[in-house]
């Protein structure tokens, strides 16, 4: 099984190579042994023989060096490229991996989001010709709008279940659950699931616990069963609203109606995460359909309650929309940016954007993240710098090999299709490593331990 993994990892880095080659692109190595470049997590450190008390910093990925090469006149870039982020290991989660790092200049979001569509949609019967594409072209949506639909960002759309919105059915409801929501702002929507009107009552309250798991205060059910209909909320529904209901999800007999009752977020949050227990306790997603999809229209900052502070919801290179520049000052919580994810099968499997090439709206985007002056000097110096000397716009996006080669094996996790993969806790448990190091390596490296 390992050999078949990595042979079919081989056959998906030559695809990717041959493909882009083709279409004109140069393979550039950039280095390792860098500056920090954030994308969110905590950064590997190399301490410094030759400068003590300073660091190399690992790239979380190449972004700036990428950047850095469309200035330069490299106008089509890409290199299979390993990525160091210190983060809380998962499934889908190594210290390292892997992505086809990508960057090219004068393009428009769509012309990045063609190129990687065809690139994918010739890959996959060549590399794996048991898998079948969902659909092509593949379908777009905003932020919003997939939130509001499948209640997550990287939906799984190898199956249907949509949320629906209810709030207009149940305006005039007598149900205190309904009713409190509505005055307080919120929103009722639901799921429909197949053949579930028969649930135990112990499998409703285990999915109940999981609806309360991912922030829902309860979760009415609505079954509608031969006799009428069953559940926590029948009595409480008049017969009108129940055959408004069938006639907007399109539930019958047979059918569990699954409520989430809350603010429009948490509402969304519960009802993607009970989609996704129905698929597999159901098992209604074909494992061999790739459903890719792509994303748009995110939002540009996220609030970080902890700190008080903005951050970019991308990474910091990414440019916002054009349009609501003026809303940086007076409404940063609105601004949209020209970043996109392609997802599949209910995994992120790439991200990009668009590029700030700008200096000025670089300085604003790093002011705005609360850096002083003398801090950007430091560390992005080099970038505004560069954007001195007349950057062309770029853009660019970087998918990730490993979860891509998962799906594509049918594995459960990267580990499987990643030679000498670390374990869960981080270790390399063949080799032992991380491990001690001599006292002499340390005193080199003018580190002592407290
Ligand atoms: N550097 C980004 C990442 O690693 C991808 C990109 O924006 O091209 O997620």
């Amino acid at each position: 099984r390992m050999t078949r993994n990595l042979v079919l990892r081989h056959n998906v880095i030559k695809f990717m190579r041959d493909y882009l080659d083709k279409e004109g692109f140069i393979e550039i190595e950039t280095p390792i042994m860098f500056k920090a470049t954030p994308e969110g997590a905590r950064d590997y450190l190399v301490p410094s023989r030759l400068f003590p008390g300073q660091f190399y910093a690992l790239p979380q990925s190449p972004q700036q060096l990428k950047q850095l090469l469309m200035v330069a006149g490299m106008d089509k870039y890409f290199q299979i490229a390993r990525c160091f982020r210190d983060e809380d290991l998962r499934g889908d989660r190594q210290p390292e991996f892997t992505q086809l790092d990508l960057e090219m200049s004068f393009v428009h979001r769509d012309d990045v989001l063609a190129l990687v569509e065809d690139l994918f949609t010739k890959m996959i019967p060549v590399v794996t010709p048991n898998k079948k594409l969902l659909s092509s072209p593949w379908p777009k949506f905003s932020h919003h709008e997939v939130l509001d639909k499948y209640g997550s960002d990287k939906p799984d759309l190898r199956f249907g279940m949509e949320l629906f919105e209810l709030n207009d059915i149940f305006a005039k409801s007598e149900f205190r659950v309904f009713q409190s929501t509505l005055d307080a702002g919120g929103v009722i929507k639901c799921i429909v699931a197949p053949r579930s009107a028969d649930m135990s009552r112990k499998e409703v309250d285990a999915l109940t616990e999981v609806a309360k798991s991912l922030g829902a205060k309860g979760m009415p059910t609505l079954a509608i069963t031969g006799e009428g209909v069953k559940g926590s909320a029948a009595k409480f529904v008049k017969e009108e609203e129940v055959e408004a209901l069938k006639s907007k999800t399109g539930a019958g007999v047979g059918d569990l109606i699954v409520f989430a009752t809350d603010e429009r977020k948490v509402a969304n949050k519960v009802l993607g995460g009970l989609r996704l227990w129905f698929r597999d306790k159901l098992d209604l997603a074909d494992k061999d359909m790739m459903a890719f999809a792509w994303i748009v229209d995110f939002p540009f900052f996220a609030w970080n309650e902890e700190n008080k502070t903005w951050e970019s919801e991308h990474h910091p290179f990414t440019m916002p929309k054009m349009e609501d520049l003026p809303k940086f000052d007076t409404d940063p919580g609105e601004v949209l940016s020209d970043a996109y994810d392609m997802v599949c099968n209910g995994y992120e499997t790439a991200s990009g954007s668009i590029r700030i090439h700008r200096r000025d709206i670089q300085m604003k985007m790093f002011q705005m993240l609360g850096m002083s002056d003398e801090e950007i000097q430091a560390k992005f110096g080099h970038m505004l710098e560069a954007f001195e000397y007349g950057a062309p716009p770029h853009g660019g996006m970087a998918p990730g090999i490993d979860r891509l080669v998962m799906l594509l094996a049918d594995e459960p996790n990267i580990r499987e299709v990643i030679a000498f993969p670390k374990n869960q806790a981080g270790r390399d448990v063949m080799a032992d490593a991380p491990s001690g190091v001599e006292p002499k390596q340390l005193k080199e490296l003018h580190i002592k331990f407290e």
